[in-house]
């Protein structure tokens, strides 16, 4: 079999034409979106990310503000921070940046943010909504995977409303932004979701449970942990991993996901890339759930959402 390359990139330029549209109309309504980071420390995948979002904030004409604070920043202030992100009304979406420094307690950070400002949906409020089919904010990267996949079912000439149902859905990754959230969205679409993680790894039964999927999504940062015999012929797989490679003789680095991607494809109906796969989508998902938080900051019904 050889596996349709989902395209991210492409779809990603779909899905950002709808939220220009939207942006429009709430920009008719007199909606200024506004955007809050708080970055702690120096690490450079953190300080990447947000000179990334800045450029996107920038490009949207949002007003923008960022609070970068040392690593060794004490809890009472990152809260203070936020808190500060919270109270100021041009700031209508509030993004934490990962990975914190490991003093500052991820909880009760999550939980400080202004729920309806909470653009990466990781309040317990928002997760809860989520889990309950209800979502407020879908996080980016599992939304982003749905999108995918729901573009991908759509190319086959399939509903994808009816798709998913009785099929089996396996997610590798239970972490609360990215791992949890899939698997909620898995069953809001009626699939059987099974759930694996490192103790499942640990315990020898991975590819038990992976070759039992319909569709696959691996977030683990476990770079090539699915190999082509962990996979069933036809499976369609998303590769929510990303790790940077470093040629130390050229000094060129390539990006590589948590799928070999050359056994998974040649086994699979399809496949999403790394790069070009879950990370353009998960940009523009981004600035969607921005707008919602704008909309809800102006007490106007949000359009963006999970519906595709
Ligand atoms: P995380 O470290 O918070 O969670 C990893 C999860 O994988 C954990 O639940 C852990 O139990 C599980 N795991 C670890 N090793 C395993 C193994 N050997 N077998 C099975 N499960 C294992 O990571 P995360 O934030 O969920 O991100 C996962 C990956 O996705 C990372 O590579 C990250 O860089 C990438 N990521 C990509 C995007 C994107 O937009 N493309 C966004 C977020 C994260």
């Amino acid at each position: 079999m050889s596996a349709v390359v989902i395209d991210g990139a492409a779809i990603a330029e779909e899905l950002r034409t709808r939220v220009d549209e939207e942006l429009h109309v709430l920009r008719l309504s007199e909606v200024r979106p506004g955007l809050g980071t708080v970055l702690a420390g120096e690490d450079p995948g953190a300080l990447a990310y947000e000179r990334h979002v800045r450029r996107l904030a920038e490009g949207l004409e949002y007003h923008y503000v960022h609070e970068h604070l040392p690593a060794d920043v004490e809890v009472a202030d990152v809260l203070a921070t936020i808190g500060k992100l919270n109270a100021d009304p041009r700031v209508t979406g509030v993004l934490v940046l990962r990975p914190l420094p490991s003093h500052l307690p991820e909880a009760d950070v999550n939980a400080i943010v202004d729920p309806r400002k909470d653009i990466e949906g990781q309040h317990p409020e928002n997760a809860g909504l989520l889990a309950l089919g209800r979502p407020r904010f879908v996080p980016s990267t599992p939304a982003s995977c749905f999108y995918l996949l729901d573009s991908y079912v759509r190319s086959i000439g399939e509903d994808p409303h009816a798709y998913y149902t009785g099929k089996t859905i396996v997610v590798v990754g239970r972490s609360a932004s990215v791992g949890k959230p899939a698997q909620w969205l898995g069953l809001e679409r009626d699939a059987t979701v099974i759930a694996c993680h490192s103790r499942t790894a640990a315990a020898g039964r991975l590819g038990e449970f992976t070759r039992m999927a319909d569709v696959l999504i691996v977030a683990a940062g476990v770079r090539g942990l699915v190999t082509g015999d962990m996979v069933r012929e036809g499976v369609i797989a998303v590769d929510v991993g990303f790790h940077v490679l470093k040629d130390e003789v050229t000094g060129r680095t390539t990006m590589v996901g948590d799928l070999d991607f050359d056994e998974v494809a040649a086994k699979a109906a399809a496949i999403t890339p790394v790069p070009g796969g879950v990370g353009p989508v998960t940009d523009v998902w981004l600035i969607g759930n921005s707008l919602v938080a704008a909309a809800l900051a102006a007490r106007i019904e949000p359009r963006f959402g999970t519906d595709g």
